[in-house]
């Protein structure tokens, strides 16, 4: 068992791609190196992206995501390696006939190129891990989980699973949804368990994506379709946990049949289909960020609604803005644990993560209202989709374009 205690320590727990982040902009900034010690542990065995296979796992990362990476250089990497941008988003209700509503989008609208890309977990993960390890302070444990923590004069005093110990300024918990770091420091939740789950999977499709992202409300839940670089779309289907169970149980051929008229025919005939997986789906916001010592990002502070594709979005946001604090409590010669300094990152995420989150939820709620309010919805999309500024505004704020405005002049 082994005690470490360099001068200054900045402990993560999660190496997700929102811990890595973190790691990653620290490691980058001379401010903070290389003199900070920086400790990550995640209690996966590794992770490695394999050009072979697509993982099952993608997100739709924003222009402030890309431009976050791209500020480490990664962007070109991931570019290079697999990534599929989107240019048009197609978000719908009904059967696409008369009785149905729904908003078109197009980056050329914008003066954009694209409206996003489709980027695979692994791949996120392994870039930033092949970044980390160019650095001598940055250290990577994998297999191991934070088990205990306790605030002390000086930062915080951690006990890991594989029984070693460690003193650190900070501890920063980005352990996702289920945030154990969460629950050792008191940090209370308002979480709502809307009792549905989300089915993910790679299908082929008959007719092309053409680069456009398409999502269905159906009374059960949306179903998404992300366009992947090799012609394939990665579904994101929500649904009460039930049916979810009921799904779940059919072979490929029955799932293909319901996929198929959930699908209202959007992308002709659908198959073959991966392996599906699964996500409970659960909206918890933390009422604090932070705690003695001690800090959240990403998940571990909210969890959203995946209908809109924002929760890596505004994580990565959360890790630059967490990251831009500490080198700026480095510089003021602060330390990294002082309350003043993580209150302000709590002050300067907390309102658009509350914002984004509050609109996830409202807009789930509102799609699966039965009868009465489908005329208001229908009304609701027509009207976006015949109002360009409506339309525009919608756009810049998914793709992170006024984030990144408002960052720039914090
Ligand atoms: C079906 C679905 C689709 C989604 N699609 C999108 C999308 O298109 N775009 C988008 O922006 N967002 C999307 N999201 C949201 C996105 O997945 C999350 O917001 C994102 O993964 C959060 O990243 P994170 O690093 O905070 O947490 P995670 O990705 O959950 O990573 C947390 C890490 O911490 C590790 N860990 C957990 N506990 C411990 C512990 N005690 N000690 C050490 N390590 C620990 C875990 O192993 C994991 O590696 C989607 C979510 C779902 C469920």
């Amino acid at each position: 068992m082994g005690r470490t205690a360099p001068a200054s320590t900045i402990l993560i727990a999660g190496g997700g791609p929102v811990g890595l982040t973190v790691a990653a902009l620290l490691a980058a900034d001379p401010r903070t190196a290389p003199d900070t010690s920086i400790r990550i542990v995640e209690w996966q065995p590794g992770i490695a992206w394999d050009p072979e296979v697509t993982d099952a796992r993608v997100y739709a990362l924003s222009r402030a995501s890309q431009r976050t990476l791209d500020s480490l250089g990664l962007w070109r990497t991931i570019l290079g390696r697999r990534a599929s941008p989107y240019r048009n988003m197609r978000v719908w209700e009904g059967d696409g006939g008369g009785a149905s509503a729904s908003i078109e989008f197009a980056s050329a609208d914008i003066g954009e190129p694209d409206l996003g890309h489709i980027v695979e977990d692994s791949l996120l993960r392994t870039t930033l891990l092949e970044f980390l390890a160019g650095f001598s302070n940055v250290r990577v444990t994998f297999g191991a989980s934070i088990e205990a923590v306790r605030a002390t004069s000086g930062g915080i005093d951690a006990r890991l699973s594989d029984g070693d110990t460690m003193e650190a300024s900070v501890i920063v918990a980005a352990d996702g949804g289920a945030s154990r770091v969460r629950t050792l420091l008191g940090l209370s939740v308002a979480a709502c368990d809307p009792e549905q789950s989300a089915l993910v999977a790679h299908v082929e499709s008959e007719l092309p994506h053409a680069e456009t992202a398409l999502q269905r409300f159906l009374p059960t839940g949306p179903l998404a379709f992300l366009p992947l670089a090799d012609g394939r779309s990665s579904i994101v289907w929500s649904m009460p946990t039930a049916e979810a169970d009921r799904l779940t149980a059919l072979p490929d051929a029955g799932f293909l049949v319901a996929l198929q008229d959930a699908s209202g025919n959007a992308l002709g005939r659908l198959g073959p289909i991966s392996a599906r997986t699964r996500f409970a789906l659960r909206t918890v916001h933390a009422h604090r960020y932070c705690a003695p010592g001690a800090v959240l990002a990403g998940d571990a502070a909210h969890s959203v609604h995946p209908l809109a594709g924002q929760g890596m979005n505004l994580g990565l946001l959360d890790a630059a803005c967490l990251a831009e604090e500490l080198g700026r409590a480095r510089e003021r010669g602060n330390d990294y644990g002082d309350h003043a300094v993580l209150r302000r990152y709590e002050r300067r995420r907390k309102g658009d993560n509350v914002t984004m989150l509050l609109s996830f939820d409202a807009l789930d709620r509102l799609f699966r209202l039965p009868g009465a309010a489908a005329p208001l919805r229908m009304f609701g999309l027509g009207a976006v989709d015949r109002t360009p500024v409506a339309k525009r505004f919608l756009m810049r704020r998914a793709l992170g374009l006024e984030h990144a405005i408002r960052r720039a002049a914090a």
